[in-house]
């Protein structure tokens, strides 16, 4: 469903260019699980922004769900980033004045759901990441974990079948990062497409497909032939 070819991607900066991508050519199918890995300034969330369809690349093509992504009207795209994609930003991206409740349900509404039921979709959500009794609460009212769980359940309220974080343990203490990696196994297991940034090979670990980049290229695309799975509890508790 995703096939990136020979995508670059150049940001222009006054009279300096940084050459983002220099040539990523990358095929996932639905319900993989993949993991992009990378040192920092390696491309991974230009990556993601390409295929979150929040960014246009700057050479070659990027096609999602059997069309040409560039070929898509600006409506069809909001349609794609609110209802097929749920994105977990690296920099959360939470409104400071909205509850938790009120953050999560946000993409419901351009979804065309009515109050009670937007409100109901985001308690779930807040409740599969274990933050039911913090719905009140306002971003800065709760720890950087916490926020990231929020974020993660905003990225699922809608229930999109592509799931793309960045660094979606980034802030996280361990026990957290195996319960948010706990759910993504569900969400993979249900049949969801989810693409991971991380820095940490034990959460790479998770993911069945683990690819890294270098400055801008594909440098290793590899199948993880043996993906933890799970039982956390039995470990951390
Ligand atoms: P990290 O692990 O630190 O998050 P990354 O692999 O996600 O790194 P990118 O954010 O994709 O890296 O950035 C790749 C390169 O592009 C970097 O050199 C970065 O400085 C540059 N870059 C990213 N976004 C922009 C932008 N909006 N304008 C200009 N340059 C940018
Ligand atoms: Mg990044």
């Amino acid at each position: 469903i995703i096939e990136t070819s020979e995508i670059k991607k150049t940001y222009v900066m006054g009279a300096e260019e940084v050459k983002a991508l220099k040539s990523v050519s990358i095929e996932i199918n639905k319900g993989e699980y993949v993991a992009f890995m990378g040192p920092s300034g390696s491309g991974k969330s230009t990556l993601m922004n390409i295929i979150g369809c929040l960014d246009t690349p700057t050479a070659g093509t990027y096609i999602l769900n059997n069309k040409d992504v560039s070929d898509m009207s600006e409506n069809e795209l909001a349609e794609i980033r609110n209802k097929e994609i749920g994105f977990v930003f690296q920099t959360f991206n939470l409104l400071p004045r909205a509850t938790c409740l009120e953050n999560v349900a946000l993409p419901l509404i351009y979804a065309g759901y009515n109050k009670s039921d937007r409100e109901d979709k985001a308690f779930m959500a807040l409740k599969s990441v274990g933050l039911e009794d913090r719905v009140n609460h306002k971003p800065n009212e709760l720890s950087g974990g916490q926020r990231q769980r929020v974020a993660i359940a905003r990225a699922l309220v809608n229930d999109p079948s592509i799931i793309l974080a960045d660094e979606p343990t980034g802030n996280l203490d361990t026990k957290t990062s195996y319960d948010i990696m706990s759910l993504f196994h569900e969400l993979h297991q249900k049949g969801n497409t989810i693409i991971m940034v991380t820095h940490e090979d034990d959460i790479a670990h998770y993911a069945h497909r683990i690819v890294r980049l270098r400055d801008g290229l594909v440098e290793t695309d590899e199948i993880n032939p043996n993906p933890t799975t799970n039982n956390f509890q039995a470990i951390t508790e």
